[in-house]
């Protein structure tokens, strides 16, 4: 296995109180495969992320169990430099907003050039033309042209190809798309899931693709983690979870996706918020918003019991949701 998430737990401590962000999650990638992490926003499907990376903010965050195995190796027990040296050559991170996230005043040569240069200590005219060539794999016309051009002169789309380039220069095992076309236009939404799709197989790189939205990740998932209150509520291969999930809460992020051939019909929301993450409700963290609650769900914290071979659901009903 390439990655293996086991019992992971990650606190905030601030001033106001502890933040539970990831309670126990478990979830694995195999090389060429591609899981997608779905859930709304504070779910703690980031925080995991940075967590696997090594980029997690400490403090005020912090590890406080589980493992985290890289080709069997767990990471928690490196040391930095270390983790720095598995960071961009073995695993690798896509991040939504690629304008914060790319150098505004280096030119784009320059900045993946510099992979090349530090990483690979190629000279400098050997890691521009490096640059070009990631340029051109990712589909930015004129790249040989446009490769002096700094970040702002190329559009979102083509910003977001230049991020990718950057994550695949050193050719790493694993990559973690955290968001990476929400701030994008939806035509250019599927181009650049479209190319992740293309590269991930092409490179046989395992892809972890984080998103709030269960419309993109149909075509481009193997599997899929549904992640609630920091923790995984529900897994299945892809086609299981839309053919019939076996979570309430899945069924509500099913219902609220827009659907073409049913157009006009008023758009679905699961009723209530998130949980705060200083005080998590008892039981089943989704029980104040589930239509199945019951008594057995106030009290007691579902384990993720075993739907079939390859599925799993945390919910004390998940008979009644897959088949209701
Ligand atoms: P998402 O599923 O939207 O990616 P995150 O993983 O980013 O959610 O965050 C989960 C929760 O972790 C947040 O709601 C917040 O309570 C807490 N959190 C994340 N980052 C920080 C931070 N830097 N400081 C304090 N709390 C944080
Ligand atoms: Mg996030």
């Amino acid at each position: 296995m390439l990655l293996e998430v086991r019992d992971l737990q990650v606190e905030f401590r601030t001033g106001d109180g502890v933040a539970k962000a990831v309670n126990g999650v478990s979830y694995s990638v195999d090389a060429g495969e591609t899981l997608a992490v779905l859930g709304e926003s504070g779910s703690g499907k980031s925080v995991t992320a940075q967590a696997i990376m090594g980029i997690l903010d400490t403090p005020p965050g912090k590890i406080t169990g589980g493992e985290i195995l890289f080709r069997g190796q767990d990471l928690l027990s490196l040391k930095e430099d270390e983790r720095r040296k598995i960071r961009g050559a073995s695993m690798a991170m896509i991040f939504q907003d690629a304008l914060s996230a790319l150098n505004p005043v280096v030119s784009v040569d320059n900045q993946l050039g510099e992979m090349f240069t530090v990483h690979r200590r190629l000279p400098r005219k050997a890691a521009r033309a490096k640059a070009v060539e990631l340029m051109e794999r990712v589909g930015i016309p004129g790249a040989r042209e446009r490769a002096g051009q700094y970040p702002h002169q190329f559009s979102g789309g083509m910003r977001q190809r230049i991020m990718i380039a950057t994550a695949l220069a050193l050719e790493p095992d694993l990559i973690i798309a955290d968001e990476p076309t929400t701030a994008l236009d939806v035509t250019v939404q599927a181009q650049v899931m479209d190319l992740l799709a293309h590269l991930r197989r092409e490179l046989n790189m395992g892809l972890i693709l984080i998103t709030h939205d269960l419309g993109v990740v149909a075509d481009v998932a193997d599997r899929i983690a549904v992640m609630y209150a920091g923790r995984i509520v529900e897994t299945a291969p892809v086609h299981d979870i839309y053919k019939a999930p076996a979570h309430p809460y899945t069924k509500g992020l099913l219902r609220s996706i827009p659907r073409l051939d049913q157009k006009g019909q008023e758009l679905y929301a699961i009723k209530g918020l998130p949980p705060n993450l200083m005080r998590i409700p008892p039981g089943c963290a989704f029980h104040p918003r589930c239509p199945l609650a019951r008594d057995v769900c106030r009290t007691e914290v579902p384990p993720l019991y075993e739907v079939s071979q390859d599925r799993g659901s945390a919910c004390h009903f998940w008979r009644e949701a897959l088949h209701g």
